[in-house]
């Protein structure tokens, strides 16, 4: 089968948040459902809530609930918190295995299973990479080539030693460390979605960009995700029309640094050692966040060809991609649920 991609030029860079939601035009007394919301700072990012109930208690308890768990996973999941999973698995690197929570079992699992379907484009193991570019600290810099190809030589996803039974994760080299950065969030969201009662009507939980939909708005309308200009926050690309699902966005422009006029970012290509330069924003479309999360890191790192195949052979999948010289695509899926705006 042939498939047909729109292409549409545009100038703007992306990032991704939910419009403001159209106050609800159904009033109907003592069962109300009313919107609550709450904005909490956690995961290197701004972390929204948007929830329905009629109850604003029920709300504000469930919410509060919310945060609680996603802000453990968190503490679990960091690479930098002393005493984290990842700090204690990347810490005995080369000397033991170490027992941790099912939680980063399965999400390491997940990252392996990214890494087997890209072929090692996505790769738990690149921390030694993002460690010599010094992403995540206040002196990011180009680094030597030399200290590259020794941090290239640590990163390799496939020696990661995982004992199902006893709950363990070794890593074989010292050295070699995880970093999950690229797909924990969204699972996180995932968990704090899960975590919401079933009395609430409708869920919206928006972290940096990562976002997951769960039932409907009272007033009965489909969600729109607008696809935006981070720089200018007048200004949008796109918009997704959706029922409900995950929407996550990768981008070159939130997490960078310039030296002499060349911008580097953090998303990084594990056989070059350097950030990956073909896109330059990609949104991807999934039932489940981390799914969408996972992938939208993928996507920045294989490119638009090959971005592009990949997407198009997983059910439930779709993506928008944006190249270095402002060019949009999308997936045929995505036809009728998503609106291109140009100016
Ligand atoms: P953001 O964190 O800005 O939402 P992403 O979801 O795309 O962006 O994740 C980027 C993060 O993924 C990086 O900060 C880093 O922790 C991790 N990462 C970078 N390169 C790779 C890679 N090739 N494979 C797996 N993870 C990566
Ligand atoms: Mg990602």
């Amino acid at each position: 089968m042939k498939i047909k991609y729109r292409v549409v030029t545009v100038y703007v860079l992306v990032a991704a948040l939910m419009l403001p939601a159209l106050t609800s035009l159904m009033g109907c007394a003592a069962q109300e459902e009313k919107k609550h919301t709450r904005t909490v700072f956690f995961m290197d990012t701004q972390v929204d809530i948007t929830y329905y109930h009629p109850s604003a208690q029920v709300a504000q308890t469930d919410i509060a609930e919310m945060f609680a768990e996603m802000q453990r996973l968190e503490k679990i999941l960091s690479r930098e918190a002393t005493g984290s999973d990842l700090h204690r698995i990347n810490e005995a690197a080369g000397r033991e295995a170490v027992e941790v929570n099912p939680e980063t079992i399965f999400v390491l699992r997940s990252a392996l299973e990214f890494a087997e379907l890209s072929d090692g484009a996505f790769d738990p193991t690149v921390a030694p990479l993002l460690e010599v570019w010094g992403f995540g600290g206040d002196f990011p810099a180009v680094p030597a080539q030399e200290e590259l190809a020794r941090a290239r030589e640590l990163v390799n996803y496939r020696l990661v030693e995982i004992d199902e039974e006893k709950g363990s994760v070794f890593l074989p080299v010292p050295g070699m460390r995880l970093d999950l950065g690229g797909i924990a969030k969204g699972y996180i969201v995932d968990r704090g979605q899960e975590s919401a009662q079933e009395s609430t009507s409708a869920v919206f939980i928006n972290a940096g960009g990562d976002i997951s939909i769960k039932g409907r708005k009272p007033s009965g309308e489909d969600w729109r995700v607008a696809v935006q200009d981070p720089d200018n926050p007048d200004r949008f690309l796109a918009i997704i029309t959706m029922e409900e699902g995950s929407v996550a966005t990768s981008g070159d422009y939130q997490r960078f640094f310039e030296e002499e006029g060349q911008r580097y970012h953090h998303i990084i290509n594990p056989f070059t050692g350097m950030p990956a330069y073909e896109l330059s924003s990609v949104t991807v479309v999934a039932t489940d966040t981390m799914t969408a999360d996972a992938l939208s890191t993928v996507i920045f790192v294989l490119g638009v060809e090959k971005g592009l195949a990949l997407v198009e052979s997983l059910p439930g999948v779709d993506a928008i991609l944006m190249d270095n010289s402002g060019e949009l695509v999308y997936t045929n899926g995505l036809e009728g649920q998503v609106e291109i705006m140009t100016d």
